[in-house]
């Protein structure tokens, strides 16, 4: 074990000292990898130093997500407390089923969870959990809802048409739970988006009544804090102040991208009304830098939890009370302690340092969108209040351009749609950049334009 740390240890720093030289890989394209890199397996160990060599190559060709040049995804950036948390629990290996296996981590997991409900004023017989990621957050919440909905379909299976509402710009995983769900694709109504990506009240009033009118069963809306293209923030308040004049109609807000609000006194107020839900997500691993995958579910009657995924098994449940044993509440059986990295950065930099992370991704993206809009060859089309900055430059094709910058290892950046218009999406969430990293995008980006003479075509 000794010798492979050891391993370990060189291989981070010859990893930390190639991002430093160069923030992005040049890709190997699909096609050639396997003959590019030996990874097929066989019946022959290895010599050690052809497999030390051989990491090392695979460590050093792999996408780098944690460095300055990387814009692409909701996640970024590394954080070292929240990575020296994940790598202890990897050491620890424990299951986080029961108290018996889990332990004091048991207690980490349960500290942050009460923390989140207080924060979320979810009142006192709130609880949660750590699904295995954000799309199984609101997969969770959808099977509540479902559950209180009639607390009999966990027996009988569904038997209703079920109606679920979310806005035309939110995550895909409300379809695939859907499909999971027993509700059905069909069962899903989207709403409508205003010019800003936030779901319009007044449609979702409009199509409740409807659906009812029709002998259908609303069960379930999903309101999005920080939609997965434009970043907009559904407006809970509008919605809620809908969904409690419908008994059993289940209001989730999927905050799995800019949930972590929450923590900054300055943008919090994006969520108002957040205290009127049912259930909460978020991603640690989005907005907090925490590594992936670290997800948090919240619901404000923990006997719904208990109602949709406790199940009896004397071969698990053997010490301590349910109150400790958090199989009870949980998705799967065996599953990984997500909390202790979250717990590490907490610890270490404290609520007050978990504000200013989401703050300084903030000020990155009013940074960005700032000098977007001091250049005329940009046109800009996302909003204040958002860490995605969507725009175009000089009517090149945004999946060229981004698709260009990938495959010559400049920069990873993806594009995104919103009603009809594909543009950049540059998403402003490693908050260790500083506002000269931002500027250093379009600086890259303007220079390998230049260099390529790409065609301009128009968007
Ligand atoms: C990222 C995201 C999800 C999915 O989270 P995963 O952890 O990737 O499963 C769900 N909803 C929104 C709005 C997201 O941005």
């Amino acid at each position: 074990m000794q010798a492979d740390l050891e391993l370990f240890q060189k291989l981070s720093e010859k990893l930390i000292t190639h991002e430093k030289q160069n923030g992005v890989v040049k890709p190997i394209k699909a096609e050639k990898l396997l003959d590019v890199l030996n990874l097929e397996l066989s019946n022959e160990a290895l010599n050690e130093d052809t497999f030390e060599s051989l990491l090392e190559d695979i460590v050093l060709s792999t996408p780098r997500t944690s460095t300055k040049l990387f814009f692409n995804q909701l996640f970024g950036g590394r954080n070292s407390k929240a990575t020296l948390g994940e790598l202890l629990a990897v050491m620890l290996n424990n299951s986080m089923y029961t108290y018996k296996v889990g332990g004091p981590q048991v207690g980490i997991e349960k500290v942050i969870i009460n923390k989140v409900c207080e924060m979320l004023n979810f009142g006192k017989n709130a609880d949660g959990t750590f699904p295995p990621g954000g799309s199984m957050s609101n997969f969770m919440a959808m099977l509540m809802a479902r559950d209180a909905y009639n607390r009999d379909i966990k027996f009988e299976g569904v038997s209703e048409k079920m109606i679920i509402y979310t806005s035309d710009a939110s995550h895909y995983s409300i379809t695939k739970n859907a499909m999971f769900g027993g509700i059905g694709i069909e069962q899903i109504r989207r709403i409508q988006t205003d010019e800003f990506g936030k779901m319009i009240p007044e449609a979702l009033q409009k199509q409740i009544e409807k659906d009812i009118k029709d002998g259908l069963k609303p069960f379930f809306v999903n309101a999005t804090a920080g939609t997965t293209v434009l970043g907009a923030f559904d407006d809970i308040d509008a919605i809620s102040d809908i969904t409690k004049n419908y008994k059993n109609l289940w209001l989730h807000v999927d905050g799995a991208y800019c949930g972590s609000v929450i923590f900054s006194k300055t943008y919090k107020y994006l969520v108002n009304g957040v205290e009127s839900a049912d259930s909460f997500s978020f991603n640690a691993h989005k907005m907090l830098n925490v590594p992936l995958s670290c997800s948090i579910l919240i619901t404000k009657e923990k006997h719904n939890l208990k109602h949709s995924f406790a199940c009896q098994a004397d071969y698990l449940y053997q010490t301590d009370g349910d109150e400790y044993n958090l199989g009870k509440t949980s998705l799967q059986c065996g599953r990984r302690n997500d909390a202790l990295k979250f717990w590490t950065l907490w610890k270490s930099v404290g609520t007050a340092g978990l504000e200013q992370m989401v703050d300084q991704q903030f000020k990155l993206a009013q940074t960005a969108r700032n000098y977007i809009e001091s250049h005329s060859e940009y046109k800009l089309y996302s909003y204040e209040d958002s860490i995605s900055v969507c725009f175009n430059y000089k009517n090149i094709d945004p999946k060229d351009l981004c698709n260009s910058l990938y495959e010559d290892g400049k920069l990873m950046v993806g594009y995104g749609e919103f009603q009809g218009i594909t543009f950049v999406r540059l998403v402003a969430i490693n908050s260790n950049n500083r506002e000269e990293d931002i500027l250093n995008f379009f600086k890259v980006m303007e220079t390998y334009v230049e260099e390529k003479q790409l065609e301009l075509v128009t968007t």
